[in-house]
């Protein structure tokens, strides 16, 4: 029975010092470096980064390469548009409903770096396909929020439909992105904020920016 007792104290001392050293992290601290990493410029920075990555890509694509019909696919939010503001001010919380009601303002900034490789693209007979998991009732909306920041002449816009509600993202883009190929076009990159923009192929390369305010599988 001693020995019984003994086992369990030690078990109980264990458990605490585990419980010390693996205290979880604080929730407010996590949301002060999500606005610390926003605010002293390294969001933008490591955005940037990819951006001319995969800019460097597309052009060398282009130099080297015979393409009958080239494309870009591009993600929309956190991509070409930024939602930092809402999600700042819903304290990087809220409901899926205070969310798209956020985005039904139409008020989202442009991502500056993603929009000159989409003029680039423009520019040099690259088709650009928006493919974002906003729905359709979006479309209006998100069609001007786009021009308002600066895109214009894309070749589509792709929503989710109804019947994809409640799947995954990547399941609704790669069908997209194989439509698209199916059509006869060589989607030279896609870009986004999510892998699950990005896994399921039908890109010959894929560009993943920085995300740390939420998760969409
Ligand atoms: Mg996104």
């Amino acid at each position: 029975m001693k020995k019984l007792s003994l086992f369990f104290l030690l078990t109980v001392f264990s458990l605490s010092l585990f419980a010390c050293n693996h205290e979880l992290v604080n929730l407010d601290s996590v949301k002060q470096q999500l606005i610390q990493y926003h605010d002293s410029g390294r969001y933008q920075r490591d955005i940037t980064t990819t951006i001319d990555q995969a800019m460097a890509y597309l052009k060398s694509r282009l130099a080297h390469d015979h393409l009958i019909k080239p494309a870009i696919v591009l993600d929309i939010d956190e991509t070409s548009l930024s939602n930092y503001t809402d999600m700042a001010a819903a304290n990087f919380g809220g409901t899926f409903d205070q969310i798209q009601a956020a985005e039904m303002q139409g008020h989202d900034p442009v991502i500056a770096p993603t929009l000159k490789l989409y003029q680039y693209a423009k520019a040099h007979g690259v088709a650009v396909f928006f493919i974002t998991g906003r729905f359709e009732n979006e479309r209006h909306l998100t069609a001007e929020n786009l021009r308002k920041a600066g895109y214009a002449n894309w070749d589509a816009l792709y929503l989710k439909p109804e019947n994809y509600r409640g799947k995954s993202a990547a399941i609704y883009k790669t069908a997209i992105r194989k439509e698209i190929t199916n059509k006869g076009y060589d989607i030279i990159l896609n870009i986004g904020d999510q892998q699950s923009d990005l896994s399921g192929g039908y890109a010959d390369k894929t560009f993943k920016l920085p995300n740390p305010y939420y998760f969409i599988g």
